[in-house]
C-alpha cells in the first residue's frame, strides 16, 4: 500500500469520529517493513470526557499496548490533520520514525504551523514529516463537521430566542 492508501484508512477512522459527534480526526500506526497496521483510532475527547484524547494519543497508546512496549521505534504514524503541540511532542517521546499528515492546521498545528515543534532545540527526536496526503478530503470532513455544529448552534439559539419572545 502507498501513503494515500493508508491515509484513506485514517480517513475512515475520521468518519467514525464524525458519526460519533467527535471532531473528525483519524490516525494509524503502521509498520513500514511489514506494511501492517498496528493500531487505528480516532479522536474521542467528547465521549471519553478527556480533552487530550486526540487521535494521535489514542493510536500511539493502542499500538504500545498491543506491542507491549513503551515506545514506537521505526514505526510510522498517519493522521488526517497536522498534529497539535501535545501530539507532536508525544510522537517525539514515542520515537515515531515518520509522520504522514493530511490537512495542515494553521490554527492548532505544531509541525509545519505555529511552534514548528520539531525545529525546537529542546526537541530530541525529530520524526520525518510528510504533509498534504489527501489533504482536501481531510479538510472537507472537518469543514462539514464544524458547519453542521454551527447550524445546530444557530437552530438552538433561534429556539431560545422564540421562547424568550413567548415569555
Ligand atoms: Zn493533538
Amino acid at each position: 500500500m502507498n501513503p494515500q492508501d493508508y491515509m484513506k484508512i485514517a480517513l475512515k477512522e475520521a468518519e467514525k469520529a464524525f458519526k460519533a459527534d467527535e471532531v473528525p480526526v483519524g490516525a494509524l500506526i503502521v509498520d513500514p517493513i511489514s506494511g501492517e497496521i498496528v493500531a487505528r483510532a480516532h479522536n474521542v475527547s467528547e465521549h471519553g470526557k478527556d480533552a487530550v484524547a486526540h487521535a494521535e494519543i489514542e493510536v500511539m497508546r493502542k499500538a504500545c499496548r498491543r506491542l507491549k512496549q513503551k515506545r514506537l521505534w521505526g514505526l510510522e504514524m498517519y493522521v488526517t490533520l497536522e498534529p497539535c503541540t501535545m501530539c507532536a511532542a508525544a510522537a517525539s517521546l514515542m520515537r515515531v520514525a515518520k509522520i504522514y499528515f493530511g490537512a495542515a492546521d494553521a490554527k492548532g498545528g505544531a509541525v509545519v504551523s505555529g511552534v514548528c515543534f520539531y525545529g525546537a532545540p529542546t526537541c530530541h527526536h525529530r520524526p520525518i514529516v510528510e504533509g498534504g496526503i489527501l489533504q482536501d478530503e481531510a479538510a472537507q470532513l472537518l469543514k462539514a463537521f464544524f458547519g453542521q455544529k454551527r447550524q445546530k448552534l444557530l437552530a438552538k439559539k433561534k429556539t431560545l430566542d422564540r421562547k424568550n419572545i413567548l415569555v
